[in-house]
């Protein structure tokens, strides 16, 4: 905070001394906290809002393509306190329970988020960081080239650049009017997420399994501890129609014979599910109004391709280079811009393109039935494919 600049900042809503800070994050996932680190250990001011309280648990898979790990450690993560499966089997099912499984070319890890957020949290606060918890940005506005208000349930706050990483919706992206808020859903292609942690009498530890059911995936693996992750996404119209979360995993989800054994067999460590709705995998602007968008709120990666946490992750990275050459005045915000796109489209638009391609097979039952089959006696192509979806290190 002693980086920033002191000012007097005026407005109707709260009038107090603030800071002007160099960069404002607004979003503490794994997108916002990795590059709040990165650029406080280059000496810039930055505040981060988070709108919960770490730590807090997230709808996610919880399998880390080992593409991210040497990064996360450079960060800071010390990952030989937590006692992490490494992933290195994928097991894929169709919903009328045939199996294809195949070695992993990367392969990943498992974490938790409630585990990996609060981490980054406290690295992140080590770091210099400001972290303001339990408050919600309600609106940013650009004042002139490089001065942005932000207006939190904690006051309003100052800075010279706004990096949106809060993730696949929020309530600033109806503010921005962003253009895939616009579009209405198609119905088979509005989603839910589902996550349980579940403790099991037997599963493999280094594997991965995606087991198919009627319109949707279900994703099962092992985090650290003594504790499995069961992750699932489908479309709102299934939950409608079988009213219930409960009703669906009982008539649809245990359709699949390894989903039934897997939901009978274990036991759940949550009271409730984890839920979240109105996920959708359109294409989505980078940047509006002056703010540069990162992680899921620059464009999100079909669950089912494992890769959503390193590509916010990866685009951080590259973001916490950029930065500094527009916060010296090399770069005006056009030029960020293209040099973040370039690098986009280089590294992500064909892993995101692949996604939504694998995507329309999952969840469709004669389909997913006869790719899984396909596989079975082609699996140097289910190598192939699984390649596309992952990256390298950075
Ligand atoms: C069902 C499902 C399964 C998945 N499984 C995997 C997987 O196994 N592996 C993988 O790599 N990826 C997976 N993903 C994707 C992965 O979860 C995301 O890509 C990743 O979390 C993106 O990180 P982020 O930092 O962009 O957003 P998030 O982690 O979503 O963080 C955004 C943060 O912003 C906060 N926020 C939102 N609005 C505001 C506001 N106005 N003010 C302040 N704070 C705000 C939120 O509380 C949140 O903490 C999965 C996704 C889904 C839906």
């Amino acid at each position: 905070m002693a980086l920033g600049i002191s000012l007097v900042h005026c407005t109707k809503k709260k009038m107090s001394e603030t800071i002007l800070y160099q960069v404002a994050i607004v979003g503490g996932g794994l997108g916002g906290l990795t590059l709040s680190i990165q650029l406080a250990k280059q000496g810039i001011a930055v505040v981060l809002f988070e709108k919960k309280k770490y730590p807090f648990h997230k709808v996610c898979g919880e399998y880390i393509s080992l593409e991210s790990k040497p990064f996360l450690e450079r960060c800071g993560i010390d990952f030989s306190k937590w006692d992490i499966p490494i992933i290195t089997e994928l097991s894929v099912s169709a919903p009328n329970g045939r199996q294809v499984k195949q070695h992993l070319p990367l392969g990943g890890f498992g974490i938790s988020r409630y585990s990996l957020d609060a981490e980054l949290k406290t690295l992140a606060l080590k770091n210099g960081v400001s972290i303001y918890e339990n408050t919600t940005v309600h609106a940013v506005t650009r004042l002139h080239k490089d001065q942005y208000t932000l207006d939190t349930s904690n006051g309003m706050f100052t800075a010279q650049l706004v990096v949106g990483s809060y993730g696949k919706r929020s309530n600033l992206d109806i503010k921005f009017q962003r253009s895939f808020i616009k579009r209405k859903p198609h119905a088979l292609a509005n989603f839910i997420g589902v996550k349980y942690h579940i403790k099991v009498t037997q599963g493999l530890a280094n594997e991965i399994q995606l087991h198919n059911f009627k319109n949707g995936y279900c994703g099962f693996s092992k985090v650290e501890g003594n504790t499995w992750c069961l992750c699932y996404l489908t479309t709102a119209a299934n939950l409608q129609e079988h009213g219930s979360i409960e009703a669906l995993e009982r008539e649809v989800l245990s359709q699949n014979p390894h989903l039934k054994a897997i939901l009978e067999s274990s036991q759940k460590l949550y009271n409730e599910p984890l839920t979240i709705s109105n996920i959708d995998f359109s294409k989505k602007e980078l940047m509006k109004d002056g703010v540069i968008f990162l992680g899921d709120a620059a464009g999100m990666i079909t669950p089912l391709c494992g890769n959503g946490m390193s590509i916010a992750m990866h685009a951080s990275h590259h973001l916490s280079k950029l930065i500094p050459h527009y916060l010296n005045g090399v770069f005006s915000v056009a030029q960020l811009l293209e040099r973040y796109t370039q690098f986009w489209k280089k590294n992500f638009a064909k892993r995101l393109w692949v996604g939504r391609l694998i995507q329309r097979s999952f969840g469709r039952p004669v389909l997913s039935n006869w790719v899984v089959r396909f596989f079975a006696v082609n699996k140097k192509l289910l190598y192939l494919l699984i390649r596309q979806t992952h990256g390298k290190t950075f």
